[in-house]
């Protein structure tokens, strides 16, 4: 099997979907590769483009906020990626050919880093892992067995800095489901 550091030297050469024309930086992922938990996002925004890192903007922001206070990790304990590692622009939703171009970049980061928990943010990670057209406020408030793993679905922090207090408290419900199945793996 390759090592991230290998798939992503791969990727930031890739130009298999129009997204490779409009990125300052692919945005592979950021993290601990022997990770437990993994987050997987939508696609980069314009902060992540600049840096080429995943979740640094504002949701970046709640985001590390209810991993540390639900969980009480930091970014450095997880592995962090996206569905999509280039910037759709305008921040567009990415488009289906873009999801299947990028594929094989997130299948080998979930085969790689191999976490007993994934969670995913939004409609975009949770349909495309579940391979469901179903809704996130339909999927999320359960667990789903995923490969080796277990996925946890909740919604994604640009909805909750949009929705308020309601959202958030629904995924803090989900990051405390996903604490108690990393807890489970632990004996
Ligand atoms: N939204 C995402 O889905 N991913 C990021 O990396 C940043 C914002």
């Amino acid at each position: 099997m390759p090592t991230l550091a290998e798939v992503a030297a791969e990727a930031a050469n890739c130009t298999r979907c129009r997204l490779a024309e409009g990125r300052k930086n692919v945005v592979f992922g950021m993290g601990n590769p022997e990770a437990h938990l993994m987050f997987v996002g939508e696609g980069p925004g314009a902060e992540e483009d600049r840096q080429g890192l995943p979740f640094v903007g504002r949701s970046g922001q709640l985001l590390d906020r209810l991993m540390r206070q639900e969980l009480g990790l930091t970014r450095e304990h997880c592995y962090i990626c996206n569905v999509v590692r280039c910037r759709p622009p305008g921040n567009r939703d990415p488009l289906p050919d873009e999801i299947e171009a990028c594929s094989p970049f997130l299948e080998s980061t979930i085969e790689i880093v191999s976490p007993r928990v994934v969670m995913t943010l939004g409609n975009f990670a949770t349909r495309r892992l579940l391979g469901t057209s179903e809704g996130i406020s339909r999927l999320r408030g359960r667990s789903y067995p995923f490969r080796n793993a277990q996925l946890v679905p909740t919604y994604h922090p640009a909805a909750a800095l949009r929705g308020g207090g309601e959202i958030v408290a629904e995924m803090r419900a989900d990051f405390v489901r996903a604490k108690l199945l990393l807890a489970d793996g632990s004996s």
